[in-house]
């Protein structure tokens, strides 16, 4: 037993570029390093921390707020060990190299980084346990997205589990965390969504294709502007099973990470389904099919970027707003500001000005609401004290519920605590 200092250097009361570090008797583990951006979409890297100081780096998920400032790691002479599974690599490699090519201007790294960073990976797949000069790590499945996971870490006899970003339902994509039983002297846990409850997932399935059936039914188009990794296959899984009344399309990004995700079944809860959705359903190849599609009626179109800020979801949405039998179909969150946020509230875009199509959220979000969150700290054994990030001030509501039986900390980014265990 002994002094823990976790270092918040990036995630701390705010949502994005995710960076933790927890050192005990001079040895040091970070946990995540992301970016976040800013309303001018100019990058956001975490705190800066020393490559040397450094004994090991875990990443949880794929998404770039746990994962898009790794390379700046790797800018020095020190090659810290790298951990993630591998479907978490191709992801990330993909997005970080798209996101590169996008906002490089303004990075301190480049790609050759990130291949540096490569070579000095280690796998560790869902469910494995590795020593790793005296630092155990071990994998549970985390339920955000396929690949994501929450690491439990013995330093120096002290426990620390961080769980990224995580959710308790199994959808059709990724089954729920991984409630094992596993023990720990501190979490780490997120709190996006700590002060709310999301619908049941059944009950905003069957409204989202309900509300599908009904545009299409009456001669109309839907489209569905999704985040590329997650989302739109669970939407692609979920119009498979239970849409057959039209065509389904999928454009953009989507594409690159459908033929990602089939590789790597044993992350698909419902393999079997994303498998014939991606080959059964219509991928989007070219401008003249884009074309095409927008002038026939009846197609339900899942493209990228899910908040209408780039990608073909862009394209559809100046040929398709000004048709009131047309619908979009938003199905993550939408940062303010964004125009998907706009024609959310008010229906109105500058560029295009009133939006006549139909316009809904459902709420299918990937990550647990108070209870889910609750749920995955009580199933913890030997846990002392509880830290949230990657929240707001939401992240109150769970800490009141928690205080009575733990130490609980909501800290700042640039904080650093020190925990007695
Ligand atoms: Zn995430
Ligand atoms: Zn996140």
């Amino acid at each position: 037993m002994g002094r823990v200092e976790i270092r918040i250097l990036g995630g701390g009361l705010e949502v994005g570029r995710t960076a933790i570090s927890a050192s005990v008797e001079g040895r040091t583990l970070l946990m995540d390093y992301g970016v976040n951006f800013a309303e001018d979409d100019t990058p956001q890297l975490p705190e800066h921390i020393r490559p040397s100081d450094i004994d090991v780096i875990v990443v949880t998920h794929a998404h770039l707020d746990h994962v898009g400032a790794v390379p700046y790691l790797y800018t020095t002479s020190s090659h810290p060990v790298l951990v993630m599974n591998r479907l978490t690599k191709a992801v990330s490699e993909v997005l970080i190299k798209d996101f590169i090519k996008i906002s490089g201007y303004y990075l301190p790294f480049d790609e050759s980084d990130w291949y540096r960073a490569v070579e000095n990976l280690r796998y560790l797949e869902l469910g494995e346990e590795v020593e790793l000069g005296g630092l155990t790590l071990k994998s549970l499945n985390s339920g955000h997205i396929p690949g994501s996971q929450t690491y439990v870490a013995e330093l120096d006899s002290t426990r620390i589990a961080y769980t990224g970003d995580v959710n308790t339902i199994d959808t059709r994509l990724v089954k729920g965390y991984d409630r094992g039983g596993a023990r720990a002297d501190i979490l780490i846990i997120e709190g996006t969504y700590a002060d709310v409850d999301h619908p049941s997932r059944d009950v905003v399935e069957k409204e989202f294709i309900e509300a599908v059936k009904e545009v299409v039914g009456s001669g109309g188009s839907v489209l569905v502007p999704c985040f590329s990794l997650g989302r739109a296959q669970e939407i692609l899984s979920l119009l498979y099973e239970k849409f057959s009344e039209g065509r389904v399309y999928y454009d953009g990004m989507v594409r690159l990470l459908n033929s990602i995700l089939v590789s790597y079944p044993e992350y698909i809860n419902n393999y079997e389904l994303l498998l014939r959705a991606t080959k059964e359903f219509e991928e989007v190849k070219s401008a003249s099919q884009r074309r095409k599609i927008v002038k026939s009626e009846g197609n339900v179109i899942v493209a990228s970027a899910g908040m209408l800020k780039g990608g073909p979801s862009v394209y559809y949405l100046k040929k398709m707003y000004d048709n009131p039998r047309n619908a979009v179909f938003l199905v993550s969150y939408q940062a303010p500001s964004t125009p998907g946020r706009k024609i959310l509230e008010y229906g109105f875009l500058e560029e295009l000005g009133p939006i006549r199509a139909r316009v809904e959220w459902f709420d299918f979000s990937s990550h647990a609401g108070f209870s889910g969150l609750l749920e995955i700290v009580e199933s913890f054994k030997d846990l002392k004290a509880v830290v949230i990030v990657h929240t707001g001030e939401q992240a109150f509501t769970l800490y009141e519920e928690l205080k009575q039986y733990y130490d609980v900390y909501v800290p700042k980014t640039g904080s650093t605590i020190e925990i007695e265990v």
